[in-house]
C-alpha cells in the first residue's frame, strides 16, 4: 500500500456532524440577508494577484506574506482570494452594475490566507460578507450592524459585543498619521520588532498591536478623534444615535484600525471573549476610497465580513442540540420487498416532502436492518417483510419512543405519516 497523502495544513474537512452547524449558519444567514433586501453574488476563488495588491495594499500583512499566489501557464501572476471586497468591487466595475441605484450584495466562500494555524485561524476559512455601494451615509452602517445583530440573535448567539471607531477622511488621517509617527519615534525602544518595521510602512497598524510594551506606548498616542474633520464626526455621532434607537449596544475604541488599507470613516468588530484569542467574528467599514483604487469614480462603498469557522465555534459552545428533521427508516426483508421498498420510498418522498426516508439498500436480516435503523437516527421504521407485502400492509416501529407497533395499510402510509409529521410539530 502507498502511503496515505494527507490534507494541507491548516485546511480542513468538514464532517456531516459539522456541517449541519454550517447549513444552519448559512441557512439562517442567507435568510436574514434576504430579508434586509441583500442579493448573492458568486465570484471566482482565483482573482489576478494585482487586484488583491491595489485593493489591500502592497504593505500589509496579507499581500506580503500570506497570500498563495502562483504563476498561470501563460505568465499570469494569479492568487488564492484572501477576502472577497476586492473580488465584489471589480465584478460591479466590471459589469457595469455600480453607478445606479444603490446595490445591496452579499457572498459566502472560502478564503485563503498562509496564516500560522491555530484556533479560529485557518489557511482556508470561510466568510459571509455583505457589500452595500452607493449610500454615503451613516443610516446604512446602522443597518448592517443591526443585521448582524439579528444574526447573532436569531442563532442563539450571546455575548458578542460591538466596537466602533471612526478613520475620518483620508486627509485627517494622513494629518493624524504624521503626529502618531512623530510621537512613536520618540519612544522606538519601547516598540515592538513588528510596530517598528510598521512604523513606515503602515503606522496606524501599531494602534493594533497586541504587544504589551508597545500597547503602552499607544495608551498614551495622540488619539485619530482628535483629528476628525466636522463631518467626519458629525457622520460617527449619527451612528451612534441610531444604535441607541435600535438598543444595540457596542463602545468606542480609538484604537480600532482595520488590517486592510482602504477603509475611511467607521470601521467596526464584533468580539466575544469565548474563543480566546482570535475573538473577532466580523470585521467591517466603510471604503469610499477603494473604488478609485480600482480605476472607478469615486463611490461610497460599505461592508462586513463575518469568519464562519469562529461563528460555528460559538454555535458549538453554546450547547443546544440541532434537531435534525424527522426521519423514517424503511426495513424491506424478502422477496420482492426491494421494488416494491424503492417505489414505496418514492412515494412517501412525493407527498410528505418534509420527511427524510432512509431506504435499506441491499438487504440484511431484520435483526441487522433495525440496527441500521436505530443509527440513521430516524424516528420511524416501517417493515415491509414477505408476508406484509402480500397483505398490503407495513408494520410501523416507534424507535425513539415506548409504543406499541402499529399496522397500517401501504395505501394509506402517506396520510398516516401526514397526521404523524403534524402531530411532532405540536410537541
Ligand atoms: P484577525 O485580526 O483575526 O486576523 P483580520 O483583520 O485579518 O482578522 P478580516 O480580514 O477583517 O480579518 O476578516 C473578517 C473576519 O474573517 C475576521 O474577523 C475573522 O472572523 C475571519 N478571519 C480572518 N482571517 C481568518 C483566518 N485565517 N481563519 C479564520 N477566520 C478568519
Ligand atoms: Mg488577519
Amino acid at each position: 500500500m502507498s502511503e496515505r497523502i494527507q490534507s494541507v495544513k491548516g485546511m480542513h474537512d468538514l464532517l456531516p456532524a459539522d456541517v449541519a452547524y454550517w447549513q444552519r449558519l448559512e441557512r439562517c444567514a442567507a435568510d436574514i440577508l434576504g430579508r434586509y433586501g441583500y442579493r448573492e453574488m458568486r465570484i471566482p476563488v482565483v482573482e489576478k494577484t494585482a487586484l488583491f495588491k491595489r485593493a489591500i495594499g502592497e504593505t500589509t500583512d496579507v499581500v506580503e506574506k500570506e497570500m498563495y499566489t502562483f504563476e498561470d501557464r501563460n505568465g499570469d501572476y494569479l492568487s488564492l482570494r484572501p477576502e472577497g471586497t476586492a473580488g465584489v468591487v471589480r465584478a460591479v466595475l466590471q459589469h457595469g452594475l455600480l453607478y445606479g441605484p444603490p446595490l445591496r450584495l452579499w457572498y459566502i466562500g472560502p478564503m485563503f490566507r498562509r496564516e500560522r494555524p491555530q484556533r479560529g485561524r485557518l489557511r482556508q476559512f470561510h466568510q459571509i460578507g455583505a457589500e452595500v455601494f452607493g449610500l454615503p451615509g451613516p443610516d446604512i452602517e446602522a443597518e448592517l450592524l443591526a443585521l448582524c445583530a439579528r444574526l447573532w440573535s436569531e442563532l442563539g448567539l450571546s455575548g458578542i459585543r460591538l466596537e466602533l471607531n471612526s478613520l475620518g477622511l483620508a486627509e485627517e488621517r494622513g494629518k493624524y498619521r504624521e503626529a502618531l509617527v512623530d510621537y512613536l519615534r520618540e519612544h522606538l525602544d519601547s516598540l515592538d520588532a513588528d510596530s517598528r518595521a510598521r512604523l513606515h510602512k503602515n503606522p496606524l497598524r501599531v494602534l493594533d498591536s497586541k504587544h504589551e510594551g508597545t500597547q503602552e506606548i499607544v495608551a498614551q498616542a495622540p488619539r485619530l478623534s482628535d483629528y476628525l474633520g466636522q463631518e467626519s464626526r458629525r457622520h460617527f455621532d449619527a451612528l451612534c444615535g441610531y444604535l441607541e434607537a435600535l438598543g444595540i449596544e457596542y463602545r468606542v475604541n480609538p484604537h480600532l484600525v482595520r488590517g486592510l488599507d482602504y477603509y475611511s470613516q467607521t470601521v467596526f468588530e464584533w468580539i466575544t471573549d469565548r474563543l480566546g484569542a482570535q475573538g473577532t467574528v466580523c470585521a467591517g467599514g466603510r471604503y469610499d476610497g477603494l473604488i478609485p483604487i480600482q480605476g472607478g469614480k469615486p463611490w461610497p462603498g460599505v461592508g462586513f465580513a463575518m469568519g464562519l469557522e469562529r461563528l460555528v465555534e460559538l454555535m458549538k459552545s453554546a450547547g443546544g442540540q440541532l434537531e435534525d428533521a424527522p426521519a423514517i427508516y424503511l426495513v424491506l426483508v424478502g422477496d420482492g420487498t426491494r421494488q416494491a421498498g424503492l417505489q414505496l420510498a418514492e412515494l412517501l418522498r412525493e407527498r410528505c416532502p418534509q420527511l427524510g426516508v432512509l431506504m435499506n439498500a441491499c438487504g440484511g436480516s431484520f435483526k441487522a436492518q433495525f440496527k441500521r435503523a436505530d443509527r440513521s437516527g430516524a424516528s420511524l421504521a416501517l417493515v415491509l417483510g414477505k408476508a406484509e407485502l402480500a397483505e398490503g400492509r407495513l408494520g410501523v416501529k416507534f424507535l425513539r419512543e415506548d409504543r406499541d407497533q402499529e399496522n397500517i395499510p401501504i395505501d394509506a402510509a402517506a396520510q398516516w405519516l401526514g397526521r404523524w409529521l403534524a402531530a411532532q410539530q405540536q410537541r
